[in-house]
């Protein structure tokens, strides 16, 4: 599903700087990424989104070189096929919870907005616990229901791969391991591959694997 190939990486700006000689995630597995602050988890996933292309090296996702298409084309595919939870959420204030989840249909024509998708995107809501939120703003949320509204918006248009970014970071304990199932199960049963930035140690064990950006760390 996932396929780094001699990946250096550098910021336009600072000296930060990322080499992966090798990583391969295959269709349907569940893979922690964890690694120190600064190390570059976040760095990753925007690499195997398209929201970053390498210096050097091929990414392919679900067999397309993501690193070598157009800016509109890797825009396209992170859309419909990725379902991405970032770190800061990336919600829109000016719309409620319920506008945000089903953002990604509003700026795409490759999604199609039916009632199908209104009924899901109410299901996942209800799932997450957050179907009285719906109205609200992000700005009047705290900050867990701001990110299991991010986790409603990414699982909706029941991406192929899901790329979390410390997705359970700010619940509490009870909520964590809820959320994660949730996520879990739906990568189960969408035969999705889930990779996943967590600091949780005691969520590490339900993954199918763990990639360690301590490996990969140069100075
Ligand atoms: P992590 O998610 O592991 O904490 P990041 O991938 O966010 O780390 O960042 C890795 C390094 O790259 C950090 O040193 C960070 O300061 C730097 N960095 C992140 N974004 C930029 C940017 N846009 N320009 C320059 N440096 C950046
Ligand atoms: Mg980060």
């Amino acid at each position: 599903m996932i396929n780094l190939t001699d990946i250096n990486f550098r910021y336009p700006k600072g000296d930060f700087h990322l080499s992966i000689p090798d990583l391969s995630v295959t269709a349907g597995e569940k893979v922690g990424v964890i690694g120190p602050s600064g190390s570059g988890k976040t760095t990753l996933l925007n690499l195997v989104a398209g929201i970053l292309t390498p210096g050097r090296g091929s990414i392919t996702v679900d067999d397309l070189e993501v690193s070598s298409q157009n800016d509109s084309t890797r825009r396209d595919f992170r859309i419909t096929s990725i379902g991405f939870i970032f770190q800061d959420f990336g919600l829109l204030d000016y719309l409620d919870v319920k506008d945000n989840i089903l953002h990604p249909y509003r700026i795409t024509r490759a999604l199609k907005l039916n009632s199908a998708i209104r009924n899901r995107a109410d299901l996942l809501a209800e799932q997450m616990g957050i179907t009285d939120k719906l109205r609200r703003h992000p700005a009047d949320l705290s900050h867990g229901e701001r990110q299991r509204v991010a986790i409603c918006r990414a699982l909706l248009p029941d991406p192929k791969l899901i790329l979390a970014d410390e997705a359970t970071g700010n619940l509490d304990p009870k909520n964590k391991v809820h959320i994660l199932e949730l996520l879990f199960e739906s990568v189960d049963h969408h035969n999705a591959t889930l990779l996943a930035v967590t600091h949780d140690q005691e969520l590490l064990g339900r993954f199918d694997r763990v990639v360690d950006f301590q490996n990969w760390l140069t100075d």
